[in-house]
């Protein structure tokens, strides 16, 4: 999960890194009321989870509250990169002597941590890493043995930060490494930190990547997920535990096993094309070992999706067998109606694999309405594609 900027600096002054002051606007009163109470010049503040915002024109500089508010009338609503503003951050201006950039990340080639760090920050760090590659220094973190002073200092040595700073930055670097660490964060990225006239070092802008495989122990994680921006039913399918992305189709997809649900999206779009253009409304994969309730919560979340004319369940039998999918259909279609939400739209079910025949008999015995059994996926996907175009 990658959290916004202001979210960002908010885990780092938890830790003690330095940062501004400042406060979250929606509207253009918001934002001249926070500059009204932060005092003196604001910078406002695109909230957008993308960069180069300020090349944009999402980060304005304010020497008054009018000027915060002519600033966040002219940011809020503002498109960057497909992104829509709907907040600013109002946050106190800095005089900026200096630029740096620093940054840990996860190494996956190297099976370890990287920091990153240059005293040529500001810039779009790709494009230095490939124009000055000598600028940016790249150094190995262990994540046993962690980060050290010694070991911040020589990091910053390596990127160039001058003698004047190093002290205050390497305080600054090992907070950041806490925040990383304690946080559970795949990527901690300070671009630009700055020195200010008197050499304090500050983070002035911050993009932090939280690794949700550790959010069972970072229950304060939760409340940083952005649910206004994330459609209603991936919110649902994420309270239900589900791998679920909601896609712009008419074809409901489950499978068992992301692999077959990835084969399922493009045979499924393959004769969508032969239908009239429908396509595939959802990825959803329930996984191996997929249970009647988890079953029962992926059709239900389906089933809400308005745009949704058929669905297709594909399913391999594996360690679940087919015959225990097959039960599993069938006890969910009793869980929906028990709670009553019936299954109105046609639901074309392919089994294969382990007890394949099985399976089928339990289906075609259950006798559900609206329920399809197609043998192969292809045809399966083509009844499914085709039963979307009617029912559109
Ligand atoms: P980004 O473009 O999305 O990475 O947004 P940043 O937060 O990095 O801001 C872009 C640039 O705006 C920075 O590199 C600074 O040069 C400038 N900027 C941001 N905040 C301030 C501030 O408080 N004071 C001044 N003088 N410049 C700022
Ligand atoms: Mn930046």
């Amino acid at each position: 999960m990658d959290l916004y900027e202001y979210q960002a600096k908010e885990l780092f002054a938890k830790h003690g890194v330095p940062v501004f002051p400042g406060e979250v606007a929606e509207t253009v009163e918001q934002a001249r009321a926070a500059a009204e109470r932060i005092g003196g010049p604001v910078v406002v503040k695109a909230q957008v989870k993308t960069g180069g915002r300020g090349k944009a024109g999402g980060v304005k500089l304010a020497q008054s509250p009018d000027e915060a508010a002519a600033a966040a009338e002219a940011i809020l609503g503002l498109e960057i990169k497909g992104h829509r503003t709907r907040r600013v951050l109002v946050t106190a201006a800095s005089e900026i002597s200096e630029e740096y950039y620093v940054s840990f990340l996860v190494d996956r080639t190297n099976r370890s941590f990287l920091a990153m760090a240059s005293a040529e920050g500001g810039v779009e760090i790709e494009q230095l890493a490939v124009e000055r590659p000598e600028a940016l220094a790249k150094v190995a973190v262990d994540p046993l043995a962690g980060l050290d002073r010694a070991h911040a200092l020589e990091i910053l040595r390596r990127g160039h930060f001058p003698d004047r700073v190093l002290d205050q930055a390497a305080d600054v670097l090992v907070r950041l490494w806490e925040t990383f660490v304690a946080e559970d964060a795949s990527l901690v990225e300070v671009n630009p930190l700055v020195a200010d006239p008197e050499d304090r070092v500050i983070a002035l802008d911050g993009k932090v990547t939280l690794d949700a495989n550790a959010s069972f122990r970072q229950p304060a994680h939760a409340e940083l997920a952005d649910v206004a921006a994330t459609d209603p039913l991936e919110v649902m399918a994420a309270e239900k535990d589900l791998n679920y992305v909601k896609l712009d189709g008419q074809v409901g997809i489950i499978g068992n096993g992301a692999g077959l649900v990835m084969s399922t999206l493009d045979v499924v779009a393959y004769a969508g094309e032969r239908h009239g253009g429908v396509a595939p409304a959802n990825f959803l994969d329930i996984g191996g070992g997929a249970s009647a309730d988890v079953m029962a919560a992926g059709l239900e979340v389906i089933l809400a999706d308005t745009d949704v004319r058929s669905v297709f369940v594909n399913v391999f039998g594996g360690i679940t067998a087919c015959d225990a999918v097959a039960e599993g259909i069938v006890q969910a279609f009793e869980l929906l109606t028990a709670r009553g939400e019936s299954v109105d739209k046609p639901l074309v079910v392919r089994l294969d694999g382990n007890n394949a025949t099985e399976g089928r008999r339990i289906l075609d015995q259950a006798g559900l309405p609206g329920l399809i059994q197609v043998d192969t996926m292809d045809g399966a996907a083509d009844k499914a594609a085709e039963l979307a175009k009617a029912g559109v």
